[in-house]
């Protein structure tokens, strides 16, 4: 089991890399985001123990790189306590928050607790186009290092599309596939979600993915 600690004060770092490695892991660290990035691109890692307070790129803008690989899991460790912190961090992916100071076994416990939880999950379907990915096991969708920000019925929206990429869905299937059955037939209500979920989709990009077929209905797909 591999760790990485990202941590830019030394006596901290130390801590943690003797107390892990005594407990049978294999620890690596890293004093800035640039360097654990590096390193967990060059390493299979379980667990990243990440502190929020760095120099140069902080822990969120870490975070938010370290979390598109969704097989790892990742601690963050900081010395504030706030509660915007901690909801800030397990909303952007964190699977747990460690305030500093700590006492190590209290760490030890969350570690191997983080670790257990690891072993057995399955790989998620994670859905890609280009350089838009979807993952809807985190319910969270990508373009690039971007994070898009979408609504439950975007969300859905995008993964239909996404699913059968290159195939033009109607209006009329997009409704029986993104709304209810109940749902009152307004196709206009499709143009405009479709135009919402452009807007943050593509418009920062300059490949375009969400195509409109005029008088049938929309494509998700990557054109030359
Ligand atoms: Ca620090």
């Amino acid at each position: 089991m591999r760790i990485l600690v990202v941590e830019d004060e030394p006596k901290t770092a130390d801590y943690l890399h003797q107390g892990l490695s005594e407990s049978g892991y294999v620890v690596d660290c890293a004093a800035s985001g640039i360097d654990g990035l590096h390193l967990a691109g060059q390493h299979r890692y379980e667990l990243v123990i990440l502190d929020v307070n760095l120099p140069g790129q902080d822990g969120w803008q870490v975070l938010q790189q370290l979390r598109r690989d969704n097989t790892l899991r990742v601690m963050m460790l900081t010395a504030r306590g706030r509660l915007a912190d901690k909801i800030k961090g397990l909303d952007m992916g964190a699977d747990d928050y460690l305030v500093k100071p700590f006492e190590f076994p209290e760490l030890l416990a969350r570690v191997r607790s983080l670790l257990r939880r690891s072993e057995p999950i399955a790989l998620p379907e994670i859905l890609r186009v280009a350089d838009l990915e979807l993952d809807p096991r985190r319910h969270r969708a990508y373009r690039g290092t971007r994070r898009i920000d979408l609504t439950t019925k975007e969300f859905a929206l995008l993964q239909v599309l996404m699913r059968q990429s290159g195939e033009v869905l109607t209006r009329t299937q997009i409704i029986s596939l993104v709304w209810d059955m109940n749902f009152d037939c307004d196709t206009n209500v499709v143009e405009v979600s479709i135009s919402r979920l452009r807007a943050k989709v593509d418009d920062q990009s300059e490949v375009k993915l969400i195509h409109t077929i005029r008088g049938v209905g929309y494509v998700l797909e990557t054109r030359q």
